[in-house]
């Protein structure tokens, strides 16, 4: 990475969501006063996997570099107001992640564990019986280790979120600009500029690929191998017979998950990984999803929840990375003014001010200072490589 020896007075970032905003805003807050373009092809951002998000924080990762990630990023909501002033709300509720584990996954669950509170992650690793005394809702039938983040975890407002950075953003003179960016203009192996879809072309010393699930799709344009594409996650929303006010986002053994949120609380699970297509253009939840698999087994963990009634859901997609579930963070190899921030795989925004972070040093300083980024950086695609990560919500 040479970008230290680079010009750096236009900046271009396609996609104006909360990966692309926290560049921009790291730009502005480390000194940058050059001129940053956001292109966002959808200003309402209905189909931005930001505003469809469940919008959670665990530092309950398998990759050592992403316990890193969240704990920037809890760090970053916790302390909104200083950055933001006292009526910033950013709706953080640090209540914590539990994740249950049968007992036949004890002896992984520890290594990670070891690993997770070496980098300063604040969990604990709790059996049946202390389970049950923090818990008392839960069945603990088949349940070997609970491990609960007692700091650093929970849940946040991603839209509240989204709007504080845009506008910061906007107010230190980054444009939002309203348009597709159909095609990069690439000259002597840099890009030059974008070609957006009002017929504008924008040139930019340097662009960030921000597009969220769309990045494979834009990089194919170019001919560039990005394994980043859509893939589609339901949200149900239910009232339940529960008291949400400790309640956790709690995972379990089957992939269920449920948090409060909203006037209740919400849920999901993955689609099992053989029925899990590609979903550009496709937002129709997978009703299926709650009768079948979601509540019961939220019903057989949590007895209370066999009242429960589900009000609405939604769906949106998840950028992955089907190399290895993890984001593409840094410069092209060839094309060493490209630089990715996508394919975060379901953890984009509790990681996007890490991500914002990293990209900004980037660009100003050629290197990583805050956290090193680099494991997650392009060459592990290019040379098919991957950086596993095993803990997919
Ligand atoms: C149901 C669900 C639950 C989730 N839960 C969590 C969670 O609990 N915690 C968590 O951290 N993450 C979660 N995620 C993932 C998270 O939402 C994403 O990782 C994150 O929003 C990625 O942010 P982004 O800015 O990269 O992408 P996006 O929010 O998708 O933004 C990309 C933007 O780029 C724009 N764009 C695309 N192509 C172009 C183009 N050619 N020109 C101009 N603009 C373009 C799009 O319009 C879009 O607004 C969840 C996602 C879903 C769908």
């Amino acid at each position: 990475m040479t970008g230290s020896s680079w010009s750096k007075e236009k900046v271009v970032i396609v996609g104006g969501a909360v990966v692309g905003s926290f560049v921009a805003y790291f730009l502005q807050e480390m000194g940058f006063r050059g001129q940053i373009q956001i292109v966002e092809r959808d200003p309402t951002y209905r189909f931005s996997s930001t505003a469809l998000s469940a919008a959670s924080i665990p530092t309950q990762f398998g990759c050592r570099v992403n316990v890193r990630m969240s704990l920037f990023g809890a760090e970053f909501f916790r302390n909104i107001k200083d950055c933001f002033g006292p009526d910033a709300d950013i709706g953080f509720h640090e209540n914590g992640y539990l994740i249950l584990g049968a007992a036949t996954d004890a002896e992984v669950r520890t290594v990670s564990l070891a690993m997770q509170r070496g980098e300063g992650a604040e969990i604990l690793a709790l059996d049946p019986d202390q389970l049950l005394a923090r818990f008392p809702w839960l069945n603990v039938d088949g349940i070997g280790l609970g491990t609960f983040g007692v700091r650093n975890e929970g849940w946040f407002d991603a839209w509240s979120l989204l709007s504080l950075i845009r506008s910061r953003v906007r107010s230190g003179g980054g444009e939002y600009i309203s348009a597709e960016v159909q095609s990069f203009l690439l000259s002597s192996g840099r890009v030059e500029g974008v070609q957006l879809s009002n017929g504008q072309t924008l040139g930019s010393d340097c662009c960030v690929t921000a597009a969220g699930a769309l990045s494979g799709r834009l990089m194919r344009n170019l001919g560039i191998a990005l394994p980043v594409s859509p893939r589609k996650r339901t949200v149900f929303a239910v009232k339940a017979p529960l008291s949400d006010c400790a309640f956790p986002m709690l995972f379990d053994t089957t992939g269920a998950w449920i948090r409060p949120g909203g006037a209740g609380f919400i849920c999901g699970v993955a689609p099992p990984a053989d029925s899990d297509p590609g979903a550009e253009g496709d937002y129709e939840p997978q009703h299926e999803l709650f009768e079948e698999t979601v509540w019961p087994a939220l019903a057989h963990r949590i007895p209370a929840l066999e009242q429960l009634r589900l009000e609405r859901s939604w769906a949106g997609h998840y950028e992955i990375n089907a190399l290895d579930h993890n984001g593409v963070i840094g410069p092209h190899d060839e094309i060493e003014n490209l630089i990715f921030a996508t394919g975060f795989s379901g953890h984009g925004v509790m990681h996007a001010p890490a991500a914002g972070r990293g990209v900004a040093e980037l660009i100003l300083r050629g290197r990583y200072e805050m956290l090193d980024l680099s494991e997650l950086g392009y060459g592990r695609i290019r040379a098919g490589a991957p950086l596993h990560e095993p803990v997919v919500y």
